[in-house]
């Protein structure tokens, strides 16, 4: 007989120590957005059932429905699973299968339980039995039993009248469901940081906006393009709702600064303008806050001091930074497990403005004044001349 994976089991860690109502809300958004990717990505299930503190998917296809459900917010780790009735002597009978397919010659192993329900046995018995069995019934494999750090595990998890047996444990994507936070507007340029940032704040739940400043003339045609190809991809990861993206033009604005400031004060002035319009595009969308891409120290714009110099354009909507404290290596690498790398990586100049000695620390009070000759009204225009295009659609 061969041991048959009919359900993989999802953990979703962080969310099983809120309130029970909280709770409840959290764990139905996860059970629809796991249906929903299964069903988009065409993987048979016959369904979804919760369990205290778990959610099982019953299907015949379990390794895939696993790989599927690792990349849904709020799923911290899957396992394909083999589900036996929870009575010792079926526990290692298939203890002992699974031990058959799956371990190696001359490896050492562990058995791990778990037991939630009364049982007439504890974990320490299932551990201690599964194990001897296995190292009688399989003795010809000369395994050995290592406590501490061993080669290979079975894992055995008993919930009532079922036990769960499982090799694998995979990493999930974490996090929280989608819509458990409200909507975001995410700037994103055609960098590297802009996607793990509107990444970041998608995982902890928030549902995205995308908008990205199309800098022509003063940028490279590509730019707008290298952005949309990363909202995207980052869309991909979101289920039930729909995603939208505006493609705002910031070249008439780029041109009134550029004829009312010193040029070395150029970019903070483009950066407290792209926050205004990102705040209207947050106000067409009910959106509770606006995120971006910025770290400290990275560009001149980004310093402690010019951070507040831009901030205080909005006031009435947070500007959320969740890269703010990262090094760029550990952004790279988020990009590359997102997958955003790549589109990053192209590296198109999206602003021919900066200057070469660009101001680090603001004048506080004169970053105001010098907006004061300004025309903040083609902020509107541009507004309205922003194309509004559909990255994923609710079926
Ligand atoms: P990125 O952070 O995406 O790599 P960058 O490092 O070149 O871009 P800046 O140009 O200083 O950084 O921009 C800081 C933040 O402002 C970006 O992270 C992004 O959130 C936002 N931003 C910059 N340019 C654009 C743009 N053309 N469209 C939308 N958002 C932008
Ligand atoms: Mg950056």
């Amino acid at each position: 007989m061969e041991p048959e994976y009919s359900a993989v089991l999802l953990r979703y860690g962080e969310i099983g120590i809120k309130s029970r109502q909280t709770r409840k809300h959290m764990v139905d958004l996860l059970v629809k957005h796991v249906g929903t990717a299964l069903r988009e990505k065409g993987t048979p299930f016959d369904r979804i059932r919760t369990e205290y503190g778990r959610i099982f998917i019953e299907t015949s296809d379990a390794p895939r429905a696993a790989a599927v459900a690792s990349r849904v917010f709020g799923i911290v780790s899957v396992s394909p699973v083999i589900v036996v009735e929870s009575a010792m002597e079926k526990i290692l009978e298939m203890g002992l299968l699974v031990a058959q397919k799956h371990f190696t010659r001359g490896k050492s192993f562990a058995v791990r339980a778990s037991r939630l329900g009364s049982h007439a046995y504890t974990s320490q018995e299932i551990r201690e039995q599964l194990g001897a069995r296995i190292l009688e019934g399989l003795s010809e494999l000369e395994l050995r039993v290592d406590l501490d750090s061993p080669d290979q595990y079975i894992y055995v998890e008993v919930r009532n009248d079922r036990a769960y047996l499982f090799t694998q444990t995979v990493k999930g994507v974490g996090g929280m469901p989608t819509g458990s936070q409200g909507t975001v507007v995410c700037l994103i340029s055609s960098g590297l940081d802009s996607p793990v940032a509107a990444y970041k704040a998608m995982k902890r739940g928030c549902i995205p906006v995308f908008v990205t400043f199309d800098n022509m003339p003063y940028s490279n045609e590509a730019c707008a393009n290298i952005a949309v190809k990363q909202a995207s991809l980052l869309a991909q990861y979101i289920y039930d709702h729909e995603v939208k993206m505006y493609i705002v033009p910031h070249g008439l604005d780029l041109t009134d600064i550029v004829d009312h400031v010193p040029q070395r004060m150029t970019c903070l002035y483009c950066k407290r303008n792209m926050f205004r319009l990102g705040r209207e595009v947050a106000i067409r969308e009910n959106a509770d806050a606006i995120v971006t891409g910025e770290i400290i120290g990275e560009q001149a714009s980004q310093t402690s001091r010019n951070l507040r110099a831009t901030s205080s354009a909005v006031c009435d909507f947070p500007i959320l930074r969740p890269c703010i404290g990262e090094d760029k290596v550990d952004i790279e690498h988020l990009g590359m497990e997102i997958g955003t790398y790549q589109f990053a990586k192209e590296n198109v100049s999206c602003c021919t403005l900066p200057p070469k000695y660009p101001v680090v620390r603001a004048n506080i009070d004169e970053v105001g004044a010098l907006e004061g000759g300004m025309d903040l009204s083609v902020l509107d225009k541009e507004i309205s001349l922003a194309k509004v295009i559909v990255l994923r659609s609710v079926e």
